[in-house]
């Protein structure tokens, strides 16, 4: 039989990749297309081999906690957008969120990720609306020590430089998809331009940045090819995948979500594409059920850690698995041990999150000389 152009070919795409090679574009979307599951095994297989040599058997853990659900927007996917009745509304206070980040550092996370919606309370005074945001993030991080993302939504530029100098050392703002059309559908009103501005922003700030996708909302194969172009044009420092979940009271409660193997296959073809970058397994989807297969397809970060009995709620899953303590470092440690990984020490976090700030200034230089 004629073998395939290597370009097409899985089996010579992933040893090339094994071999060091980069994945180009177009490699990426015949990685996307594959159904069969022995090329998909060899595909995860390939993502593991890949994320080991990079990152040995080490994996990342992020404490999560949700400090707003009140927000402007009305995205269609989302349970927290303006208009549900149906969501759980609160505003946690910067005490209970210094306690539930300090309960999540004593347990052995890495990071804090400080999420909220686009309150419109911040919304109303320009730069000052967000002095408490800022102020609370001063305090998260004198209490905890811990690098911290921020996710506060399309804020002022100001905001940002404030949000950085106060101790914020990731921004992530994930666009969902890089397609115009499922953009303005899955967010409307919003701008794509200026979402993906705050990201170059932070990164000049001296912040590294997060990008998301999510998958099974009417996205092609080709969609997520194009995507993780952008993701690379942006030199994104973290990017994730996860599946639509369906929202009671949302728009989309009714669109029948894709095969939880997509995202699988989709984190496994960024890991090819960005060998050293962080991929979140995030306990926001699947729960600790899921987190396995996940790690199985390349991920080296697991996301979404929730201190039980704060009254705290999760994005995609607002509850799965948190009030019963098992979205604890401690529960996901039998998991990270049967795929033979283990916790990385707070050293070796800083140290990767040094030297990608390093890279990330170094491309900014060569990027101005080159001009
Ligand atoms: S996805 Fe974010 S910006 Fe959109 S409605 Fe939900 S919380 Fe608001």
């Amino acid at each position: 039989m004629k073998e395939k152009h290597p370009e097409c070919n899985p089996q010579a795409i992933l040893r090339r990749v094994r071999e060091g090679e980069p994945l180009a574009d177009k490699e990426g979307l015949s990685l996307l297309e594959l159904t069969d599951g022995v090329q998909i095994g060899a595909l995860f297989e390939t993502a593991r081999t890949v994320r080991n040599k990079h990152f040995g058997n080490r994996i990342f853990l992020y404490g999560f906690v949700y400090t707003s659900t009140f927000c402007r927007n009305d995205c269609r996917f989302c349970f927290f957008r303006r208009s549900n009745t149906v969501s759980l509304r609160y505003r946690k206070t910067p005490e209970q969120i210094v306690e539930a980040s300090s309960r999540l550092a004593d347990s052995g996370v890495h990071l804090i990720d400080l999420t909220m919606g686009e309150d419109p309370k911040n919304f109303i005074d320009g730069r000052h609306g967000f002095d408490d945001l800022v102020s609370m993030v001063g305090k998260v991080k004198s209490a905890t020590g811990l690098p911290i993302m921020v996710s506060p939504g399309v804020v002022p530029d100001d905001v940002l430089a404030d949000l950085s100098s106060a101790g914020a050392d990731w921004y992530a703002c994930y666009q969902e998809t890089h397609n115009p059309e499922l953009f303005r559908n899955l967010r409307p009103g919003q701008s794509y331009r200026e979402r993906l501005e705050k990201k170059h922003l932070a990164h000049r700030l001296g912040m590294l940045i997060e990008e998301g996708l999510l998958c099974g909302i009417g996205e092609t194969n080709r969609d997520v090819a194009e995507s993780i172009g952008v993701v690379r044009s942006i030199g994104a420092d973290q990017m994730r995948v996860m599946n639509f979940v369906p929202q009671e009271g949302t728009p989309m409660a009714d669109h029948i979500p894709a095969d939880a193997v997509r995202e699988l296959v989709i984190t496994a073809v960024m890991r090819l594409a960005f060998p050293d970058r962080l991929i979140p397994a995030s306990l926001d989807v699947g729960g600790l059920d899921g987190l396995q297969p996940w790690l199985d397809a390349g991920a080296n970060v697991v996301t979404s850690l929730v201190p039980p009995g704060q009254g705290l709620a999760g994005v995609a899953q607002n509850s799965l698995d948190i009030e019963d303590a098992r979205r604890t470092a401690e529960s996901v440690q039998p998991v990270l041990s049967s795929c033979g990984l283990q916790v990385a020490s707070p050293e070796e976090y800083v140290s990767w999150m040094n030297a990608r700030r390093r890279a990330v200034r170094q491309d900014r230089e060569t990027k101005v000389m080159a001009c």
